[in-house]
């Protein structure tokens, strides 16, 4: 298992070398969605949005991934600007304090 260690190194090592080399190798859809995360945090710089935009564009498969990244993101976005009733929140208070009257043992 270990003997594979120097072998995936290197071949992590070619991987960032093409892709520095980018406009050279055309984007493959692995390669997208291997950045698809820090490609929509637009953590990369300009050079490989392009190419993963251009890539995007003209394949169904990475478009719909990087959609519903998206439409993920906006789903957690917009519940954690929510916040709690307070009447949920004061439920959940007296259960836990119910709990731990009785024993459980609760985690925080
Ligand atoms: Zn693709």
């Amino acid at each position: 298992m270990s003997e594979e260690l120097p072998e995936l190194a290197e071949r992590a090592e070619r991987a960032l070398l093409n892709r520095n080399g980018g406009k050279a190798k055309e984007c493959t859809c692995d390669e997208l969605l291997e950045n698809l995360m820090e490609f929509l945090d637009s953590e990369l710089d300009e050079d490989l949005c392009t190419r993963y935009r251009q890539h995007a564009a003209q394949c169904p498969r990475c478009r719909e991934a990087s959609d519903a990244e998206q439409h993920i993101r906006q789903v957690v976005r917009r519940s954690c600007a929510e916040k709690a009733p307070s009447t949920l929140r004061l439920r959940v208070e007296s259960q836990l304090t119910v709990l731990r009257a009785s024993g459980v043992r609760i985690v925080d």
